[in-house]
């Protein structure tokens, strides 16, 4: 095992509001059945545009109600981190292992929750906020790297660290995170929240509920 690829929602965050749903609620919007949040979703999921509109869309309901840099950091400060975290990056780094977080959250909500732990992550990758000379959202710089794309980030770090895919091990949750095992990694599934966990082809391990990082140590024991 040469690089570890954790999610973030779900994964890194437990008992954690969703980001996105929190700033969709914050703006006022509903996000139950027959919102625009689930239309959004929905219309995603079934292809009608990609994830760059998805989020241009998404930004634009968000700048018309004046969401600020100020709301962003104050909602992430409502992520509750997984106990075990530090002691467990810390072993990782202990095994010269790098360690990347692969998120369709928000860098800078995820800084701010992570606090002095994001010393010990090489790169975080996620979507980007702009905020205008007010404070206002302005534009989203969308990841190339979610959904599918996850896999495609697995796919590249193989190239530019020279390693094999199965020197990398991803811990996810969700149905995000489903397609990262076509790229040959290990995958191990934590707290599943919509992952198609039983799947043993998407899932090598599962840990069905966990409220401590330090669960992962004997899986990564043996990789
Ligand atoms: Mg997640």
């Amino acid at each position: 095992m040469k690089i570890v690829v954790f999610d973030f929602d779900g994964t890194i965050t437990y008992k954690s509001p969703n980001l996105w749903k929190a700033i969709w609620t914050s703006c006022g919007f509903d996000v139950g059945a027959g919102s625009i949040y689930e239309k959004y979703y929905k219309d995603y999921k079934a292809g009608k545009y990609d994830y760059k509109e998805w989020c241009d869309k998404t930004c634009t309901l968000f700048r018309e109600r004046n969401f600020s840099h100020d709301k962003l950091l104050q909602l992430a400060k409502n992520f509750n981190i997984i106990d075990g975290l530090e002691e467990t990056v810390k072993y990782l780094k202990g095994r010269g292992v790098k360690l990347h977080i692969l998120s369709g959250s928000i860098i800078e909500g995820i800084k701010a929750a992570l606090g002095e732990s994001e010393k010990y992550f090489d790169n975080i990758c996620a979507n980007t906020m702009i905020f205008d000379k007010d404070g206002i959202v302005e534009e989203i710089l969308s990841t190339k790297f979610d959904y599918v794309g996850k896999a495609e980030y697995i796919k590249m770090l193989c190239d530019k660290f020279d390693v094999l895919p199965e020197d990398i091990v991803f811990v996810g949750n969700d149905d995000n995170d489903d397609f990262v095992f076509q790229s040959g990694c290990h995958t191990i599934c934590l707290n599943p929240n919509k992952a198609d966990y039983q799947d043993k082809e998407k899932w090598h391990f599962l840990i069905e509920k966990s409220s401590n990082f330090k669960d992962l140590l004997p899986i990564f024991e043996r990789l």
